[in-house]
């Protein structure tokens, strides 16, 4: 005989359930996205406005280059043709500005895009 109380009971399975299977299913994204998380060295490069033609220029600096004009990133994995637009938290970005290294460097992030860019979001 079907009671207000067995309802009870089946909705709190239910929910326990579902708890569980959610607790579940995060850690197997967040397992999945350290296995997508990929390691790469290459030069970290700036690409510096030069003029109000539009005209840009790539330069690996020699240091900390946050006191240029603001101006984007991209990183070359080394021995690779692979240009990799850089996405990463303003605190990450800023870390990397400030580094001294930029040639050489070990990034560590995700990779998306597709063969007509790739993006790289740095951890
Ligand atoms: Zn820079």
């Amino acid at each position: 005989m079907f009671t207000l109380r067995s309802f009870a009971v089946a909705l709190l399975i239910c929910f326990a359930a579902s708890i569980t299977f959610s607790a579940i299913t995060k850690a197997e994204d967040e397992a999945q996205m350290k296995k997508d998380i990929k390691t790469m060295t290459g030069d970290f490069i700036c690409v510096l406005p030069m003029d109000k033609d539009g005209n840009v220029k790539a330069v690996i600096a020699s240091g900390d280059c946050s006191g240029y004009a603001p101006h984007v990133h991209v990183f070359r994995e080394a021995g690779t043709a692979n240009v990799f637009s850089i996405e990463a938290t303003p605190e990450k970005l800023h870390e990397l500005e400030i580094s001294p290294n930029k040639k050489g460097v070990t990034l560590a992030g995700r990779v998306a895009g597709s063969t007509r860019g790739w993006i790289l979001y740095v951890e």
